[in-house]
């Protein structure tokens, strides 16, 4: 019997985890998803489960080698680049086919009140001036820019409850996963008299809630860009990601 192709998939998104769900029931592959390990109970995943960094593009490069992969799909967050660079220079070093799997990012439509800036540091200055109430849905990691906006009150919400307490002087924390309602979206903003939202531009559906309830209520939405692409091969959809490995298949 054929040796299976060995996927590599990069997960922390619900597109890795809908992969993962194909490609179970595909035969003649044997797959293991990769997560970092910051989510305490992440989405259950069929298959192989590994949790934690590999140790930089090195590090990826001897685990692709040590367990004989011959695929990686990188269906990480548009947000998680070094993991995305991490993967091309890996799979270049030793060889393996990368594809991406990219939500397509989201585009203002009429009445969308966006304001684009590159970065956190540039969405924290471009919130209104002194007193806003602003929501911050953009994980725990891109918090620290808006500390300098301590004439600002924040509603936060994460996915998992913070071990410490966040670096802003005035906020409150809400914790809570994907799918939003867009209902449920505005009733939020209503009962916390949000008067601005600052989001990624995660595209997809899931989270696409929030941007909704801003344009209904006439809110202004700060628009986080992403990071530049990775290189390589790019893929909008998981059938197209799944198409992609059972070509491979021997
Ligand atoms: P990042 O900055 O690109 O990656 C930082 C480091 O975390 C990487 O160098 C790698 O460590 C490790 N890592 C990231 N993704 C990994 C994975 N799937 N499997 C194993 N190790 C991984 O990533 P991030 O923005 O912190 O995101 C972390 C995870 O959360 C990603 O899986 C991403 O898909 C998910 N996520 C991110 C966002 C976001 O807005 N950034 C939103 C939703 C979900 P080593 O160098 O040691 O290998």
């Amino acid at each position: 019997m054929a040796e299976p192709l060995r996927v590599l998939i990069l997960g922390g998104t619900g597109e890795a985890v809908a992969l993962a769900n194909r490609l179970a029931s595909t035969p003649g592959l044997a797959v293991t998803t990769s997560l970092a390990g910051r989510t305490r109970a992440p989405a259950a995943v069929p298959g192989a489960v590994r949790r934690g960094g590999f140790g930089g593009p090195e590090g990826l490069a001897d685990y692709l080698r040590a367990r004989g992969i011959g695929a990686v799909v990188d269906a990480t967050h548009p947000y998680a680049a070094r993991m995305s660079a991490n993967a091309a220079a890996a799979c270049g070093d030793a060889g393996v086919p990368r594809l991406m799997l990219r939500r397509p990012p989201w585009r203002p439509g009429p009445g969308d009140r966006w304001i684009d800036a590159v970065d956190g540091a540039a969405a924290a200055a471009a919130l209104p001036a002194h007193g806003a109430r602003v929501f911050l849905a953009i994980g725990r990691d891109g918090l620290a820019p808006f500390a300098a906006r301590a004439d600002t009150w924040f509603l936060v919400r994460l996915i998992d409850p913070p071990a410490a307490a966040l670096s802003l002087a005035r906020c409150a924390v809400i914790c809570g996963r994907g799918p939003f309602a867009v209902d449920d979206e505005i009733a939020l903003l209503r009962a916390h008299r949000i008067d601005a939202v600052v989001s990624k531009n995660s595209g997809g559906t899931a989270t696409h809630g929030k941007i909704e309830a801003a344009r209904r209520l006439g809110l202004p939405v700060v628009m986080i860009a992403r990071p530049p692409p990775t290189p390589g091969d790019s893929v909008a959809t998981v059938d197209a990601a799944v198409a992609w490995v059972v070509d491979r298949v021997v």
